[in-house]
């Protein structure tokens, strides 16, 4: 058993060792690491990792379900912290969003968009909206498909949901795949991105979010405005999710 200490160390040198490769990165392809933001991703990890990170000047966080999560964020209250929904999420936990989190990743149905949007409005909450998109076609990963995504953006813009500003995509790369598959998954979001940005005129539209321990390099290579880091950051998880 380690002391918490040591910990809180092992946490420091592990996000100045990202965030340099993160600089490193967006120094090799000419883009400004001022450009990239890290999300540090705490699902598994205690209240006490997420604070050694918070004293180590790290102010984006993400989780991936309400349980895990929603006790940390009350318990550390820090008004400061951008916290992340990066999970799938349930339509019927929709309403611990506001509030809570500023940004959701994870967007994949009107119906949870609706949801969303009512208990925003209640709360006078804004909450950045990622859709998710499946590019790999992997059947046990969520997010719609490349091709269902023009029409869902259309008719979500006709919806108009004003406390859930379109904000970009996001994607899980292929897991284990040869660096080939896995760029070519990350160009294609970005292509995504690039032409409905164009075709729905969204200046806003400029997020992506892909990329998280093994494979944020190639994810800033190919254009990721956001990249997803846990266990490059925290260490192992003590469950697999
Ligand atoms: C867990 C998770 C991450 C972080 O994964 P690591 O490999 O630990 O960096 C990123 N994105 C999503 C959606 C996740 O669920």
């Amino acid at each position: 058993m380690q002391d918490v200490n040591q910990i809180s160390d092992a946490i420091a040198s592990n996000l100045f060792r990202v965030r340099q490769s993160i600089a490193d990165a967006a120094r090799a392809c000419t883009r400004s690491s001022d450009a990239i933001r890290l999300i540090a991703v705490s699902k598994g990890h205690p209240k006490e990792a997420i604070a050694a990170a918070m004293a180590a000047g790290q102010k984006d966080f993400g989780e991936s379900t309400t349980q895990d999560a929603l006790p940390k964020i009350s318990q550390l209250a820090n008004p400061s912290i951008d916290w992340h929904f990066i999970g799938h999420l349930q339509t019927n936990k929709a309403r611990f969003i506001p509030g809570n989190f500023s940004w959701l990743h994870s967007l994949d149905s009107l119906e949870l968009a609706r949801k969303l949007s009512r208990r925003a409005a209640e709360q006078s909450a804004t909450i950045n909206i990622l859709i998710e998109v499946n590019v790999s076609r992997d059947p046990k990963k969520h997010g719609l498909t490349p091709e269902a995504l023009p029409d869902f953006i259309e008719k979500y813009l006709k919806e108009n949901f004003p406390a859930l500003p379109l904000r970009g995509l996001m994607t899980i790369g292929p897991h284990a795949a040869p660096e080939k598959e896995i760029r070519a998954c990350f160009a294609g979001l970005r292509r995504l991105r690039d032409d409905y940005q164009r075709r729905f005129g969204l200046k806003n539209f400029t997020e992506l979010s892909m990329g998280m321990s093994g494979d944020y390099i190639e994810a800033i290579q190919e254009g990721a405005t956001m990249v997803r880091v846990g266990t490059a950051i925290f260490g192992e998880r003590d469950y697999s999710k």
